[in-house]
């Protein structure tokens, strides 16, 4: 593996300043059970923004010290195997996402198959504690790497194992029918993503934004109805499921009204630290309301089944390695309609 440099290029978060730095760092050493991706493409999330202007800290999400390369949607190819990893298990000509999540397959969650949700307290999730995707070269412990199928791009690859991860194992707590009427609360990179697998579990999907750009897409995508912030206001009120991907008070309080009685809410969105609501509607009409985090390791490969078979097609707008900053300035002024995706070449 002569070709890999000892070098690499990063970007550096440091608290407190809101640009990222691109830095030379050492290519990490592999440890046994480990492989060196050559990362190809990474994500751009809101949760990135929540990081770089403060109001979310790295070192509230893990006990240990972070890492200050962030980058939780990765795809590459594998450069090096470390100790301890059959290469004809995991060969080079192939293109794989990261697992973020990083779980450590031993606690309770983890054997219970909720990896998502392991609760290891020395576990670093990739790109939020753990060295993430804004970097050349990362390491990548085999148990999270998930092969993915031939025909879609390292782009396609790094939102699907978020952007369209985070929705899938939304919508699959819920257990969609034919029968079922869906609301779904903001269509921006993962609420567009959203429309597309209610629709593919033959749900009827209602789509709702303030941004005719984002409606748009959602017609695109074939929700059955969509909805600007004036006429959701007269919508039926008898949704089984309302999807809040935004999690702001107003989001919110249009979930809690549109809802049908023993329907569920189910938060995505993390727009707002704290929401309030009347405790008795919400008792008399026994409303669920569901936290979702990200997915796991076995949706993952789920969703890159989905779409490869072209049920879902996500979407992503490609950008430079060295404009992540740019991209990161557009995506906080609004100017992205679906999801970014820094890409790299040799
Ligand atoms: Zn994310
Ligand atoms: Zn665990």
């Amino acid at each position: 593996m002569s070709s890999i440099p000892k070098t690499q290029k990063a970007y550096i978060l440091t608290q407190g300043v809101e640009k990222l730095s691109l830095e030379d760092r050492p290519v990490p050493e592999l440890k046994p059970g480990e492989v060196l991706l050559r990362v190809r493409a990474s994500g751009l999330c809101h949760s990135d923004l929540h990081i770089l202007d403060g109001s979310i800290s790295l070192s509230s999400l893990c006990s240990l010290p972070a890492s200050p390369i962030l980058g939780h949607e990765i795809a590459g190819e594998i450069v090096a195997h470390g100790p301890n990893v059959d290469p004809d298990l995991f060969p080079t000509n192939q293109l794989y996402s990261v697992f973020g999540p990083n779980p450590c397959g031993l606690c309770s969650e983890c054997r219970y198959g909720r990896d998502n949700l392991c609760l290891s307290p020395t576990r670093l999730i990739h790109g939020l504690g753990h060295p993430g995707g804004f970097e050349q070269y990362t390491a990548v412990n085999i148990r999270n790497l998930v092969k993915v199928p031939e025909g879609i791009s390292p782009e396609v690859a790094a939102v699907t194992s978020d952007a369209v991860l985070t929705p899938y194992h939304a919508l699959k707590k819920v257990y969609l029918t034919g029968l079922s009427r869906v609301l779904i609360i903001g269509l921006g990179g993962i609420g567009i993503n959203a429309v597309q697998i209610a629709k593919a579990f033959g749900a009827h999907v209602t789509a709702f934004d303030l941004k005719e750009s984002s409606r748009e897409l959602a017609r695109k995508f074939s929700a059955d109805v969509v909805l600007d912030s004036l006429t959701v206001k007269e919508a039926s009120h008898d949704y089984d499921v309302v999807v809040d991907v935004v999690g702001i008070q107003s989001s919110f309080e249009i979930a809690l009204k549109q809802v049908k009685t023993y329907g569920s809410i189910v938060l995505i969105g993390l727009g707002s630290p704290v929401l309030n609501f009347f405790t008795t509607p919400l008792c008399l009409k026994e409303t669920h309301i569901l936290g979702t985090f990200w997915g796991t390791s076995q949706e993952q490969i789920e969703v890159f089944d989905l779409v490869k078979k072209g049920k879902i097609k996500p979407q992503v707008e490609v950008g430079k390695f060295e404009d992540l900053n740019e991209f990161f300035q557009k995506l906080k002024h609004g100017q992205i309609k679906s999801r970014v995706v820094i890409t790299q070449t040799d």
